[in-house]
Protein backbone atom coordinates (compact mmCIF):
# COMPACT_ATOMS: atom_id res chain seq x y z
CA UNK A 1 0.00 0.00 0.00
CA UNK A 2 1.70 3.56 -0.88
CA UNK A 3 2.12 6.04 1.84
CA UNK A 4 0.62 9.50 0.90
CA UNK A 5 2.08 12.72 2.16
CA UNK A 6 0.64 15.98 1.69
CA UNK A 7 2.99 18.85 1.26
CA UNK A 8 1.65 22.66 0.20
CA UNK A 9 -2.21 22.02 -0.68
CA UNK A 10 -0.87 18.21 -2.93
CA UNK A 11 -0.99 14.76 -1.81
CA UNK A 12 1.59 13.08 -2.83
CA UNK A 13 3.38 9.86 -2.83
CA UNK A 14 5.49 9.92 0.36
CA UNK A 15 8.58 8.68 -1.54
CA UNK A 16 8.38 11.91 -3.28
CA UNK A 17 7.41 14.27 -0.93
CA UNK A 18 9.60 17.20 -0.43
CA UNK A 19 10.12 21.07 0.29
CA UNK A 20 12.04 23.43 -1.38
CA UNK A 21 15.70 23.91 -0.05
CA UNK A 22 15.07 27.43 1.51
CA UNK A 23 11.82 26.29 3.81
CA UNK A 24 12.39 28.09 6.85
CA UNK A 25 11.41 25.14 8.99
CA UNK A 26 14.30 22.82 6.90
CA UNK A 27 17.22 25.76 7.62
CA UNK A 28 16.11 27.30 11.15
CA UNK A 29 13.68 24.96 12.40
CA UNK A 30 11.22 27.57 12.48
CA UNK A 31 8.06 26.20 12.61
CA UNK A 32 5.39 24.18 14.84
CA UNK A 33 4.05 20.62 14.94
CA UNK A 34 1.46 19.00 16.76
CA UNK A 35 1.52 14.72 16.54
CA UNK A 36 -2.41 13.09 17.16
CA UNK A 37 -3.33 9.87 17.42
CA UNK A 38 -5.73 7.90 15.47
CA UNK A 39 -7.38 5.32 16.92
CA UNK A 40 -9.98 3.13 15.26
CA UNK A 41 -9.33 5.23 12.16
CA UNK A 42 -10.15 8.24 14.38
CA UNK A 43 -8.62 11.04 15.36
CA UNK A 44 -7.80 11.59 19.07
CA UNK A 45 -8.80 15.04 20.10
CA UNK A 46 -8.68 16.96 17.57
CA UNK A 47 -9.92 20.07 18.88
CA UNK A 48 -7.24 20.56 21.74
CA UNK A 49 -4.76 19.67 18.96
CA UNK A 50 -6.11 22.65 16.95
CA UNK A 51 -5.48 24.90 20.01
CA UNK A 52 -2.76 24.02 21.11
CA UNK A 53 -1.39 24.33 17.20
CA UNK A 54 -2.73 27.81 17.43
CA UNK A 55 -1.15 28.65 20.31
CA UNK A 56 2.54 27.51 19.24
CA UNK A 57 1.44 29.52 15.59
CA UNK A 58 0.84 33.05 17.66
CA UNK A 59 3.83 33.02 19.99
CA UNK A 60 5.75 32.67 16.97
CA UNK A 61 4.05 35.14 15.14
CA UNK A 62 3.18 32.33 11.97
CA UNK A 63 0.02 32.51 10.28
CA UNK A 64 -2.16 29.43 9.91
CA UNK A 65 -1.69 27.40 6.69
CA UNK A 66 -5.90 27.07 6.14
CA UNK A 67 -8.62 27.73 8.75
CA UNK A 68 -8.67 24.66 11.05
CA UNK A 69 -11.52 23.20 10.18
CA UNK A 70 -9.88 22.60 6.71
CA UNK A 71 -7.11 21.51 8.90
CA UNK A 72 -9.09 18.76 10.19
CA UNK A 73 -10.47 17.59 6.77
CA UNK A 74 -7.11 17.31 5.41
CA UNK A 75 -5.84 15.22 8.73
CA UNK A 76 -8.86 12.85 8.41
CA UNK A 77 -8.41 12.46 4.42
CA UNK A 78 -4.39 11.45 5.52
CA UNK A 79 -5.72 8.69 7.71
CA UNK A 80 -8.39 7.59 4.93
CA UNK A 81 -5.33 7.57 2.32
CA UNK A 82 -3.28 5.81 3.92
CA UNK A 83 -5.97 3.36 4.96
CA UNK A 84 -4.83 2.36 8.33
CA UNK A 85 -6.78 2.64 12.04
CA UNK A 86 -4.28 2.88 14.53
CA UNK A 87 -1.28 4.95 14.16
CA UNK A 88 -0.19 8.78 14.01
CA UNK A 89 -1.01 11.91 12.07
CA UNK A 90 1.67 14.34 11.56
CA UNK A 91 1.42 18.21 11.09
CA UNK A 92 4.41 20.54 10.64
CA UNK A 93 3.76 24.20 10.09
CA UNK A 94 6.97 26.73 9.05
CA UNK A 95 7.28 30.48 8.51
CA UNK A 96 7.44 29.26 5.09
CA UNK A 97 10.21 29.61 2.19
CA UNK A 98 12.42 32.62 1.59
CA UNK A 99 16.09 33.32 1.38
CA UNK A 100 18.38 32.41 4.25
CA UNK A 101 17.76 35.32 7.06
CA UNK A 102 16.84 34.93 10.55
CA UNK A 103 14.43 37.91 10.41
CA UNK A 104 11.34 37.50 9.44
CA UNK A 105 10.88 37.10 5.54
CA UNK A 106 9.24 41.19 4.83
CA UNK A 107 6.53 40.64 3.27
CA UNK A 108 5.62 37.25 4.94
CA UNK A 109 5.38 34.49 2.79
CA UNK A 110 2.68 31.78 2.72
CA UNK A 111 2.99 29.42 5.85
CA UNK A 112 4.71 25.60 4.34
CA UNK A 113 2.09 22.94 5.99
CA UNK A 114 3.75 19.33 5.72
CA UNK A 115 1.17 16.32 6.97
CA UNK A 116 2.43 12.77 7.02
CA UNK A 117 0.68 9.93 8.32
CA UNK A 118 1.67 5.99 9.69
CA UNK A 119 -0.05 3.26 10.80
CA UNK A 120 1.65 1.75 14.45
CA UNK A 121 -0.14 -1.23 15.62
CA UNK A 122 -1.59 -1.28 19.05
CA UNK A 123 -0.30 -5.05 20.41
CA UNK A 124 3.76 -3.66 20.87
CA UNK A 125 2.08 -0.78 22.62
CA UNK A 126 -0.11 -2.31 25.01
CA UNK A 127 2.81 -5.08 25.81
CA UNK A 128 5.58 -2.28 26.49
CA UNK A 129 2.93 -0.67 28.78
CA UNK A 130 2.39 -4.22 30.71
CA UNK A 131 5.87 -4.68 31.10
CA UNK A 132 6.19 -0.81 32.24
CA UNK A 133 9.55 1.12 30.63
CA UNK A 134 13.10 2.55 31.96
CA UNK A 135 13.83 5.89 32.22
CA UNK A 136 17.20 7.88 32.83
CA UNK A 137 17.53 11.46 33.85
CA UNK A 138 19.54 14.25 32.29
CA UNK A 139 19.77 17.53 32.91
CA UNK A 140 17.39 20.02 31.29
CA UNK A 141 18.96 22.27 28.75
CA UNK A 142 16.54 23.32 26.33
CA UNK A 143 15.35 26.76 25.77
CA UNK A 144 12.85 28.65 28.02
CA UNK A 145 9.70 28.31 26.13
CA UNK A 146 9.09 24.61 25.38
CA UNK A 147 5.55 25.37 25.86
CA UNK A 148 5.40 26.33 22.36
CA UNK A 149 5.67 22.60 20.27
CA UNK A 150 8.56 24.06 17.89
CA UNK A 151 10.44 21.71 15.49
CA UNK A 152 13.88 22.77 17.06
CA UNK A 153 13.97 19.46 19.02
CA UNK A 154 18.11 19.13 19.07
CA UNK A 155 18.27 18.52 22.78
CA UNK A 156 15.10 15.93 22.88
CA UNK A 157 16.62 14.23 20.00
CA UNK A 158 19.71 13.87 22.40
CA UNK A 159 18.20 13.08 25.47
CA UNK A 160 16.43 10.16 23.47
CA UNK A 161 19.18 8.97 22.62
CA UNK A 162 20.84 9.12 25.40
CA UNK A 163 17.57 6.77 26.53
CA UNK A 164 18.24 4.29 24.00
CA UNK A 165 22.16 3.75 24.60
CA UNK A 166 21.10 3.37 28.38
CA UNK A 167 18.42 0.98 27.28
CA UNK A 168 16.06 3.09 28.43
CA UNK A 169 12.30 4.06 27.01
CA UNK A 170 12.53 7.41 27.60
CA UNK A 171 14.84 10.36 29.28
CA UNK A 172 13.58 13.20 32.07
CA UNK A 173 14.87 16.30 31.87
CA UNK A 174 15.90 17.79 35.03
CA UNK A 175 15.86 21.53 35.99
CA UNK A 176 18.92 23.15 38.03
CA UNK A 177 16.64 22.35 41.20
CA UNK A 178 16.91 18.92 40.57
CA UNK A 179 12.74 18.77 39.65
CA UNK A 180 11.95 16.52 37.05
CA UNK A 181 10.49 19.15 34.54
CA UNK A 182 9.19 16.48 31.35
CA UNK A 183 10.71 13.62 29.26
CA UNK A 184 12.11 14.44 25.81
CA UNK A 185 8.47 13.04 24.42
CA UNK A 186 6.29 12.38 27.21
CA UNK A 187 5.15 14.61 30.09
CA UNK A 188 5.96 12.87 33.75
CA UNK A 189 4.06 11.60 36.37
CA UNK A 190 4.71 9.79 39.60
CA UNK A 191 1.80 8.83 41.70
CA UNK A 192 2.80 9.56 46.16
CA UNK A 193 2.35 6.80 49.29
CA UNK A 194 -1.06 8.53 50.01
CA UNK A 195 -2.18 7.87 46.51
CA UNK A 196 -2.03 11.26 45.16
CA UNK A 197 -1.38 11.65 40.91
CA UNK A 198 1.60 14.43 40.87
CA UNK A 199 2.62 16.26 37.57
CA UNK A 200 4.79 19.55 36.96
CA UNK A 201 2.20 22.47 36.28
CA UNK A 202 1.88 23.68 32.88
CA UNK A 203 3.72 27.15 32.76
CA UNK A 204 6.53 27.60 30.18
CA UNK A 205 8.71 25.00 31.60
CA UNK A 206 6.80 21.85 29.62
CA UNK A 207 5.37 21.48 26.89
CA UNK A 208 1.16 21.39 27.78
CA UNK A 209 0.44 17.57 26.38
CA UNK A 210 -3.09 16.66 25.69
CA UNK A 211 -2.87 13.48 27.20
CA UNK A 212 -1.81 15.35 30.22
CA UNK A 213 -4.58 17.42 30.03
CA UNK A 214 -7.12 14.73 29.43
CA UNK A 215 -5.70 12.60 32.44
CA UNK A 216 -6.30 16.18 34.60
CA UNK A 217 -10.08 16.43 33.42
CA UNK A 218 -10.16 12.61 34.20
CA UNK A 219 -8.80 13.40 37.63
CA UNK A 220 -11.26 16.59 38.64
CA UNK A 221 -14.32 13.96 37.30
CA UNK A 222 -12.97 10.95 39.42
CA UNK A 223 -12.11 12.99 42.38
CA UNK A 224 -8.69 11.77 42.07
CA UNK A 225 -6.28 13.51 44.19
CA UNK A 226 -3.86 15.43 41.63
CA UNK A 227 -1.26 18.13 42.77
CA UNK A 228 0.12 20.15 39.97
CA UNK A 229 4.05 20.80 41.35
CA UNK A 230 7.44 19.77 40.33
CA UNK A 231 8.55 16.77 42.06
CA UNK A 232 12.52 15.77 42.32
CA UNK A 233 14.16 13.06 41.07
CA UNK A 234 14.71 11.62 44.50
CA UNK A 235 11.04 11.72 45.17
CA UNK A 236 10.22 9.86 42.06
CA UNK A 237 12.79 6.95 42.48
CA UNK A 238 10.56 6.80 46.06
CA UNK A 239 7.42 7.33 44.65
CA UNK A 240 4.71 4.27 44.95
CA UNK A 241 3.78 4.57 40.84
CA UNK A 242 5.52 6.32 38.01
CA UNK A 243 4.37 6.79 34.38
CA UNK A 244 4.47 8.74 31.37
CA UNK A 245 1.83 10.33 28.95
CA UNK A 246 2.04 11.32 25.12
CA UNK A 247 -0.37 10.98 22.32
CA UNK A 248 1.03 7.48 21.43
CA UNK A 249 2.02 6.14 24.58
CA UNK A 250 -1.40 7.08 26.41
CA UNK A 251 0.04 6.81 29.62
CA UNK A 252 2.77 3.95 30.40
CA UNK A 253 4.05 2.61 33.88
CA UNK A 254 7.89 2.91 34.61
CA UNK A 255 9.24 0.60 36.48
CA UNK A 256 12.75 2.17 36.59
CA UNK A 257 14.30 5.15 36.99
CA UNK A 258 18.31 5.75 36.46
CA UNK A 259 18.41 1.83 37.38
CA UNK A 260 16.67 1.93 40.34
CA UNK A 261 13.04 -0.10 40.51
CA UNK A 262 10.19 2.43 41.54
CA UNK A 263 7.60 0.16 43.68
CA UNK A 264 7.76 -3.19 43.41
CA UNK A 265 9.08 -2.82 39.72
CA UNK A 266 6.06 -3.45 38.65
CA UNK A 267 3.95 -1.30 36.61
CA UNK A 268 1.56 -0.42 39.61
CA UNK A 269 -2.76 -0.38 39.57
CA UNK A 270 -3.13 3.57 39.36
CA UNK A 271 -0.71 3.67 36.14
CA UNK A 272 -2.64 0.91 34.64
CA UNK A 273 -6.29 1.84 35.41
CA UNK A 274 -5.27 5.42 33.88
CA UNK A 275 -4.71 3.79 30.94
CA UNK A 276 -7.74 2.13 30.94
CA UNK A 277 -9.32 4.92 32.28
CA UNK A 278 -8.03 7.04 29.53
CA UNK A 279 -9.37 4.47 26.64
CA UNK A 280 -12.43 4.77 27.68
CA UNK A 281 -12.95 8.39 27.83
CA UNK A 282 -12.40 7.74 24.16
CA UNK A 283 -14.51 5.56 23.56
CA UNK A 284 -17.40 7.18 25.41
CA UNK A 285 -17.36 10.72 24.79
CA UNK A 286 -16.45 10.53 20.60
CA UNK A 287 -13.45 12.96 21.73
CA UNK A 288 -12.28 11.33 18.93
CA UNK A 289 -14.82 12.76 16.49
CA UNK A 290 -14.97 16.09 17.75
CA UNK A 291 -14.12 18.66 14.74
CA UNK A 292 -12.23 21.55 15.35
CA UNK A 293 -14.46 25.13 15.41
CA UNK A 294 -13.29 27.74 13.36
CA UNK A 295 -13.18 31.46 15.20
CA UNK A 296 -10.18 32.43 16.54
CA UNK A 297 -7.87 32.28 13.51
N1 LIG B 1 6.35 16.75 26.26
C1 LIG B 1 7.06 16.82 25.12
C2 LIG B 1 8.40 17.50 25.13
C3 LIG B 1 6.55 16.26 23.93
O1 LIG B 1 7.26 16.32 22.80
C4 LIG B 1 5.30 15.60 23.98
C5 LIG B 1 4.72 15.01 22.77
O2 LIG B 1 5.28 15.04 21.71
C6 LIG B 1 4.60 15.54 25.18
C7 LIG B 1 5.15 16.14 26.31
C8 LIG B 1 3.27 14.86 25.28
O3 LIG B 1 2.27 15.60 24.62
P1 LIG B 1 0.97 14.91 24.01
O4 LIG B 1 0.25 14.25 25.15
O5 LIG B 1 0.19 16.04 23.42
O6 LIG B 1 1.43 13.92 22.99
Amino acid sequence: MPRIAYVNGRYVAHGAASVHVEDRGYQLADGVYEVCAVSDGRLLDERRHMERLGRSLGELRIRWPMTPAALGVVLREMVRRNRFSEGLVYLQVTRGVAPRDHAFPAPAVAPGLVVTARAMPVEPRDRRAGEGVAVITIPDNRWARVDIKSISLLPNVLAKQAAREAGAFEAWFVDGKGFVTEGASTNAWIVTAKGAIVTRPADHGILRGITRSILVDLAGRDRLRLEERPFSVKEAISAREAFLTSATAAVTPIVKIDGHAVGNGRPGPFATGLRKAIAAVFERSGIHSTPAADPKL
